[in-house]
């Protein structure tokens, strides 16, 4: 009976069904259209996303990786700087500020929020420190307040990833419009998904975002003029096209997300050793991820497994303790918080279109693992 069951971790499915008329009629305009690359539908979707942005300009880059990487070259962050990193983050945030020759500088993570500890920020900086990179993690937002007094008192940059966060505010301020430069990504599974890679990079400084223009497209924005030693990542027509149809639907959806993660909520508290994800009166989560903590955390996912409950794990390594770093001359013990939250850490089905019945059925099982 038990394999019946088939509760995916994740899914688009009913998602795309609830727009499908729509997204046909999209990707047929783009086929019309015959215009691929750097166009109007890339025009419009940027405009609507600094709008949903509260920023005066968004850039569309191919992926959350590029949106950060190109955020700190316009900052021109370089070999010899330093950037400070939350030790418990998607590797990507560490990687960009490898990328372009500077050096991650990991704090480790509150326990609670399990976001950059805002307590140990100022113990890392030194004079080498160029910016600072909070991780809006799992959709729940980072401190913002603090960390802009932090950079502001210290003369740091801050690029915000918000990859995790779309429409998750602070202080009824969307995340993605407090840095000087953000980067988010629009990987198929994030709040906001394309139907491929994509990212974009928002700001309020006009400089910025011409230093982001160039960079994303050969270094130029005139053609045949390269003034800088550019990439090539930019977020295609039909990316753009399909990302400013599902942008209409976007509050609505992040509205659902949450209904989901209040139901697992209500039923969970107070369950074994679970240990919740907490928000403030400040914070608004987005609920790209609903992370519950448990000692047990490998019996109980293997417990779901065998009912038809597939869950995943965000992140099993951290960044600190993954081969690519093993030359940081990082160990075991270096960051607890981090390391505790990979041991503990468990993301339970969350996606649109999840039936009543099916959040109920992962409840129960919960419930049955802990009796
Ligand atoms: C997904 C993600 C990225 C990278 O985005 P891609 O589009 O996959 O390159 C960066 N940072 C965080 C926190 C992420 O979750």
């Amino acid at each position: 009976m038990a394999a019946l069951i088939n509760i995916p971790f994740f899914s688009l499915q009913r998602q795309h069904a609830l727009i499908e008329r729509e997204l046909k009629e999209v990707m047929q305009r783009v086929t019309d259209r015959d215009w691929f690359v750097l166009g109007e539908e890339l025009k419009a979707f940027e405009h609507a996303y600094a709008l949903f942005s509260h920023t005066k300009y968004a850039a569309g880059v191919g992926s959350g990786l590029d949106a950060l990487t190109i955020s700190l070259r316009a900052l021109n962050i370089g070999p010899g700087d330093e950037v400070i990193v939350p030790a418990n983050t998607f590797i990507a945030t560490w990687l960009a500020v490898s990328h372009v020759g500077a050096t991650p500088v990991p704090v480790d993570a509150d326990p609670v929020s399990g976001n950059i500890n805002v307590r140990e920020i100022e113990d890392r900086i030194t004079s080498r420190t160029k910016a600072i990179i909070p991780v809006h993690l799992y959709g729940m937002p980072c401190q913002m307040d603090e960390v802009l007094r932090i950079a502001r008192s210290h003369n740091l940059f801050v690029v915000e990833d918000n990859a995790q966060a779309h429409g998750a505010m602070f202080d009824g301020k969307p995340t993605g419009s407090f840095g000087h430069c953000n980067a988010t990504s629009f990987y198929p599974s994030k709040i906001l998904g394309a139907f491929g890679d994509g990212g974009a990079i928002t700001t309020n400084d006009e400089s910025v975002y011409e230093r982001v223009c160039k960079l994303r497209s050969y270094g130029s924005i005139r053609k045949h003029e390269h003034e800088v030693l550019g990439l090539n990542s930019r977020l295609d027509e039909l990316q753009a096209a399909i990302l400013n149809l599902k942008l209409l639907h976007l509050h609505k959806w992040i509205d659902e997300r949450k209904i989901i993660a209040e139901c697992y909520s209500n039923e969970l508290r107070g369950v074994g050793d679970l240990v919740l994800p907490k928000t403030s009166a400040r914070c608004s989560h987005a609920y790209h991820l609903f992370v519950i903590r448990t000692a047990q955390r490998d019996e109980l996912k293997k417990f779901l497994a065998e009912r038809g409950i597939e869950t995943a794990i965000h992140y099993p390594t951290p960044p600190h303790l993954q081969p690519v770093y093993k030359n940081a001359g990082y160990e075991k013990g270096d960051f607890l918080v981090s390391e505790e939250l990979a041991a503990t850490s468990l993301s339970l089905p969350l996606w649109i279109g999840m039936r009543r019945e099916e959040i109920e059925i992962v409840i129960r099982a919960v419930k049955d693992f802990f009796q």
